[in-house]
């Protein structure tokens, strides 16, 4: 069985023992096929492939499911074992933040829009573990999900201004066969709550094809694939915005990299998904 590691101490120790690059995975665990396919390019890319699995309280805000977050290493150490992982870290709450700690990191700007404006003080969160982590595994390669794509883009921010020297990869959205982004998320929805959930993928697909038949102007492609959320009853919008996928600022007119990006609650469970108009 994969080895699994939860303090600081012990992961600097493993790595001191190891040669040639090291890659790091960060996730909040419950893996799936998402995940693993981060895993997998790790392992392509570095001698040691190190997956972090840590719900980051931090990251969370009042009222948010940080308590419901699925959780399950068992299940996490055999799926992170098969996609090639070497090591697992998976500190407590108290390694990551002990009695005292207050440092933090904090991008600004790109950090106050999409998910940023809905989950305050979520993304200094994000940057403050990821950079914590980093400091830890000092990691060549570190790989990250384009399904959080302003995630992504705030951690390259983050290394770009801070010049840590990590490469960051963005990896493609997995999806199920009917379009569904995975998620460990996905595990809370009821059998019809799954459906209603369709409707992201649905309203992205839909802004795409009127994109790709020639549709240039971002309020009637918002509003396409508002009207397919709104025909959704179980689906409550949290955002919808076409932006600029380098500086997630609105755009007024689409191209072929403008982001469409979106955020709904489908009964308590808040899902997120992506797309870049010009893409397949
Ligand atoms: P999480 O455990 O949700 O924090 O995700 C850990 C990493 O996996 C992040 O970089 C996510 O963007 C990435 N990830 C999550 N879901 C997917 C997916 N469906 N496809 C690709 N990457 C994903």
């Amino acid at each position: 069985m994969i080895e699994t590691i939860d303090t600081v101490r012990g992961m600097r120790r493993f790595l001191a023992g190891r040669h040639g690059e090291v890659a790091l995975v960060p996730t909040m665990g419950y893996l799936h096929e998402g995940h693993a396919s981060l895993m997998r390019e790790a392992r392509r890319r570095a001698e040691t492939v190190v997956a972090s699995i840590f719900v980051n309280p931090i990251q969370f805000g009042a009222g948010e499911d940080l308590e419901s977050y699925p959780r399950d290493l068992e299940r996490d150490r055999l799926i992170a074992g098969e996609a090639g992982v070497d090591v697992i870290f998976a500190p407590t709450a108290a390694e990551m933040y002990p009695q005292g700690f207050q440092s933090y990191v904090n991008v600004e700007g790109i950090t106050t829009r999409l998910c940023g404006a809905s989950r305050p003080g979520h993304f200094r969160g994000v940057t403050t573990v990821v950079a914590k982590l980093m400091n830890i595994v000092q990691p060549a390669v570190a790989f990250f999900g384009r399904k959080d794509f302003q995630q992504l883009a705030v951690i390259r921010r983050m290394v770009a201004d801070l010049n840590l020297e990590v490469e960051i990869v963005g990896m493609p959205i997995v999806r199920e066969p009917d379009g569904l982004a995975l998620s460990s998320r996905n595990t809370r929805l009821t059998e019809s709550q799954r459906k209603s959930a369709l409707c992201l993928s649905k309203a992205l697909g839909a802004a795409r094809e009127a994109f790709r038949q020639g549709e240039r102007d971002a309020a009637r492609l918002s509003a396409l694939a508002l009207s397919i959320l709104a025909a959704e009853p179980e689906a409550a919008l949290d955002y919808l915005e076409l932006c600029d996928s380098q500086t997630l600022e609105p755009a007024v007119a689409a191209d072929e990299k403008s982001l469409l990006a979106l955020a709904v609650r489908i009964g308590t469970v808040r899902l997120i998904d992506n797309c870049i108009l010009g893409e397949k």
